[in-house]
């Protein structure tokens, strides 16, 4: 899961971020509106925490850009201005949800889960390929019918895997889904967890295709 957090206060975004890297998220962090909106372009993330009081452009103007492009991008908004005008405008401009500074982290986390809860419904919550099955709601693996407890980082990897069944992931767009920008990477990463994934499901399970990445054996889609 990838959250874009876009906050001006420096040390709040760094805490936020290491508190949130905790957790399992992959998270990039930009400044400004104008580094959120070109951050969205280049690489769409699942969940966007969009503070309203920003240099450049205001939260709510970056907010109401990002819809005209993209409707279900989840965007949950902070700001240090409690107040109902800029609730009411925020959900008005399509934010899916409002936090007021301050707040708690377990608050955040609340409402994060919330909204991943919300997009793994959009799809269906389960993906069954060969033996493996794989609930997006539940976070839960099963293989041959039995549960397996799988790290963070190799259930995300699995994960984007899965939903991309019979597509070629490449090396960094999985680093992507992984890890944040700046986050300290060794070069064979994925392929450390992939390793381990095959441990687990087998060595047929995940095929290699050759300087390029990753992608699900086609014979058991
Ligand atoms: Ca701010």
């Amino acid at each position: 899961m990838q959250l874009l957090l876009v906050e001006d206060d420096l040390p709040l975004a760094s805490g936020l971020k290491q508190a949130l890297q905790k957790t399992g998220y992959a998270v990039n962090h930009v400044a400004s509106g104008n580094a959120a909106l070109h951050a969205v372009k280049v690489e769409r993330p699942d969940i966007v925490i969009l503070d309203i009081g920003l240099p450049d452009i205001d939260g709510i103007a970056v907010l109401k850009k990002l819809r005209v492009a993209d409707k279900t991008l989840p965007v949950l908004l902070l700001t240090a201005r409690d107040s109902v005008e800029d609730k009411v405008a925020g959900l008005d401009s399509g934010a899916d949800d409002y936090l007021a500074k301050p707040f708690e982290m377990t608050e955040l986390l609340a409402r994060l889960r919330v909204l991943e809860r919300r997009l793994s419904t959009v799809k269906t919550s389960e993906i069954t390929i060969g033996q493996v099955c794989l609930d997006t709601l539940e976070q839960r693996v099963t293989f041959q019918g039995e549960e397996l407890d799988l790290a963070r980082k190799e259930y995300m990897l699995l994960k984007s895997l899965m939903e991309n069944a019979g597509r070629v992931m490449t090396r960094p767009t999985l680093e992507s889904r992984l890890y944040s920008w700046g986050e300290e990477v060794s070069s064979n990463a994925v392929e450390v967890h992939i390793h381990h994934l095959r441990k687990k499901f087998g060595n047929d399970f995940i095929k290699t295709i050759r300087g390029v990445g990753y992608k699900l054996n086609p014979e058991q889609i």
